[in-house]
């Protein structure tokens, strides 16, 4: 027997299956010319972050684009950073905002999917297979360094300023031989799995980015960790294997790993694998002070997933803030195609920000009032009682007390052609409807104090008299009108901003007082249609007390 072959019957001996035996099981994917395959492949360590969801939704709109595949996986190979429920946790913050996978992990145990395990921990026999047949072919080996030997190492390169690592003469296991090796491990000595780098410090490689175009850099020449001492693979190792059989096209990951991309590229090329596409994205950021930053999971509660839908905001206006953030040119799109489905937008990474998108609360506010604007009455329910049966039982109670009059609220100014924008978010509601339930009403009555008590009084008094709450909308404001004339106020402000000493003021004014009796204030959306949804006795009665309380 060669001693590669020894050494790597010494090393895997209980390991039977081969990378050829891989490459049947999960053969390449039957997709249309043109798809992409692409992954959200996180490490259980807790709560969906805001990166973490962008990058997921940025995978999967790359696959959607496509008709290719978004799959889960589950990188748990550091098992001291995992939490409990970590999968759970990532599963629902997807499925919260509405992203759905194709394949991949659905909880801790279940999964779904024909290039499985998706979880990392449950691969370990896959990627023992991969090395057995790199120390075979002399492109792996043991190395027993221990913790002081590898310290003193560093210490020497930093002093010495060296390229940190295993290298060269720091490589100190890289030939050795079956023979001393068995001798070692019989005689309990721990040990990793290291990379025979082929790599030459004086070449480089280039490769193209989607995000950030093309880069070059040194060819790897580090001998790095395979398998570490229990036999769990490193990040970078798991990768190639992984997305190789899992048969990844476009692998979309944080920026942070662009360095390793030549141990990636070279791993791929060691083990025979075709090397995926990447897309790496630059980080969020946020403007403070006049400068930018990380969007920082310590500072900034919009960092956190759950702040959207605790705050309510709909996953389909977290999704059009996404792709705002996600593609430059989306906004335009949207524009041009306000009635359009998200998922006719075509995404592209070209369009990704390679300095970092800019997270900006303002636009998110925006486009949430937008969307939410946009929706029918029956949705705009729907929505907030799902909202607020977890945030706002006092809300919630209501709203499913009296599901009509509810939905009759919601229905005000909507479906027409410029819808009001008052909701940017489910917490608003419960101020947005409050002056229809004595249970939330303050009864506080903000009349503006540019006409006299007496004066409200008799608005009010005359009101309640050609009130008609049978009436259609375009005959209401003539009414307040043909009023106001008759009480001595303009018919409209631009008559009385040119002759103000000839009137007690003008129509906006009476209309005011009859807008703050009914509803406490100044400002609201359509009073007709208000009146009407509370109903006529409501509004007489808000009325009486009104002037009761005018009257002191
Ligand atoms: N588990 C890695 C991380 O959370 C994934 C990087 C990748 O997508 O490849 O950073």
């Amino acid at each position: 027997m060669d001693s590669n072959k020894r050494m790597s019957e010494l090393l895997f001996g209980n390991i039977t299956k081969t990378p050829e035996d891989y490459e049947r099981i999960y053969p390449k994917r039957n997709l249309e010319e043109g798809a992409v395959v692409t992954r959200f492949s996180p490490s259980p360590t807790g709560f969906l972050h805001f990166g973490g969801l962008f990058a997921a939704f940025a995978a999967r709109s790359a696959a959607k684009a496509t008709n290719g595949v978004f799959y889960l996986r589950i990188e748990d190979t550091d098992k001291k950073r995992e939490v409990e429920n970590g999968v759970s946790l990532i599963v629902k913050g997807l499925k919260d905002f509405g992203i759905e996978t194709d394949e991949g992990a659905l909880s801790e145990t279940e999964e779904k999917g024909a290039y499985g395990p998706y979880t990392q921990s449950r691969r370990t026999e896959i990627y023992h297979a991969y090395v057995k047949s790199l120390v075979e072919k002399g492109l792996a080996y043991p190395c027993f360094m221990t913790e002081e030997e590898l310290s003193e190492i560093r210490k020497k390169q930093e002093a010495e300023k060296l390229l940190p690592g295993i290298y060269g003469e720091f490589a100190k296991y890289r030939d050795i031989s079956a023979e001393d090796a068995e001798k070692r491990i019989k005689n309990g000595d721990e040990y990793v799995v290291r990379l025979k780098s082929p790599g030459s410090a004086e070449k480089r490689i280039k490769f193209k980015d989607g995000i950030k175009g093309e880069i070059e850099m040194p060819e790897n020449i580090l001998d790095i960790v395979l398998l570490k001492k229990d036999g769990t693979p490193t990040y970078h190792f798991a990768h190639a294997v992984d997305d190789h059989l899992m048969r990844t096209t476009h692998v979309i990951r944080g920026d942070e790993w662009i360095s390793s991309v030549p141990i990636h590229l070279q791993l791929f090329y060691l083990c025979g694998f075709k090397p995926p596409k990447y897309a790496h994205i630059s980080p969020i950021m946020k403007e403070e002070n006049g400068g930018k930053r990380k969007l920082s999971k310590r500072k900034d509660p919009e960092a956190a997933v759950s702040f959207y839908s605790e705050v309510g905001y709909p996953k389909g206006a977290v999704w059009e803030y996404l792709m705002t953030l996600a593609n430059s040119n989306y906004e335009d799109w949207r524009l041009a195609n306000p009635d359009a489905d998200i998922e006719s937008f075509k995404f592209s990474f070209s369009k990704m920000s390679k300095a970092g998108a800019l997270f900006d609360m303002v636009k998110l506010t925006d486009i949430s009032k937008t969307y939410i604007s946009r929706l029918s009455a029956e949705e705009v329910y729907d929505m907030v009682t799902d909202w607020a049966r977890e945030n706002n039982e006092k809300l919630y109670k209501l709203l499913v007390d009296d599901e009509e009059y509810a939905k009759a609220i919601f229905a005000i100014e909507r479906g027409n052609k410029k819808p009001r924008k008052d909701i940017a978010s489910w917490s608003d509601v419960e101020n947005y409807v409050s002056y229809f339930y004595s249970e939330l009403w303050d009864k506080k009555l903000d009349f503006a104090d540019n006409l006299s008590n007496e004066d409200m009084i008799e608005i009010l008094e005359l009101y309640k008299n050609i009130y008609n709450p049978n009436g259609s909308g375009e005959e209401w404001f003539p009414a307040v009108r043909d009023m106001a004339v008759t009480l001595g106020y303009a018919k409209a402000p631009k008559e009385y901003k040119k002759n103000p000493d000839n009137y007690k003021g003008h129509v906006g004014d009476v209309a005011g007082v009859i807008r703050v009796a009914a509803t406490g204030r100044r400002n609201t959306p359509d009073l007709y249609e208000i009146m009407q949804v509370l109903g006529s006795d409501e509004v007489m009665k808000r009325f009486d007390e009104a002037i009761e309380k005018l009257r002191g």
